[in-house]
């Protein structure tokens, strides 16, 4: 799918928003996503939520394709992810291997990763993670 320029404008809006709520008080960096289902209809929003064990804090994409999945989303057609102050965040291994999980089976997933100050950048999950693992080979 590719995101219309006024539906990339709302969702990079929406993921700054989001991203003002982030829970970052260990290092300080704020993400905001935001995700499109499936149906193309709705947007779901995350924001990095951080935790005292490091280990268990949560990326913003990740939050926010879990509530897309738990709202009855099947696949995400779309991300953008806003961090980053130079450059955009771009989303970690464990958000791509999460991301190659939902994406459509027929199209790429588009990823576009934008800063605080809406430079952004557009590309495809397999730009990222050309060969995600997977248990049918
Ligand atoms: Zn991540």
């Amino acid at each position: 799918m590719a995101v219309e320029k006024a539906m990339l404008l709302a969702m990079m809006a929406a993921a700054k928003d989001v991203r003002e709520r982030a829970y970052a008080p260990y290092s300080g960096f704020k993400v905001g996503a935001a995700v499109v289902g499936g149906t193309g209809k709705k947007v779901y929003l995350g924001c990095n939520v951080e935790n005292a064990s490091y280990g268990l804090t949560l990326c913003a994409e990740r939050v926010a394709i879990c509530r897309a999945i738990s709202e009855g989303e099947k696949t995400i057609s779309a991300v953008v992810v806003v961090g980053g102050e130079k450059a955009p965040a771009r989303p970690c291994g464990a958000c791509l291997q999460v991301m190659a999980e939902f994406a459509p089976k027929n199209e790429p997933l588009v990823i576009v990763t934008c800063t605080a100050s809406d430079t952004y950048t557009q590309a495809t999950l397999a730009d990222y993670l050309p060969i995600p693992f997977t248990l049918r080979s």
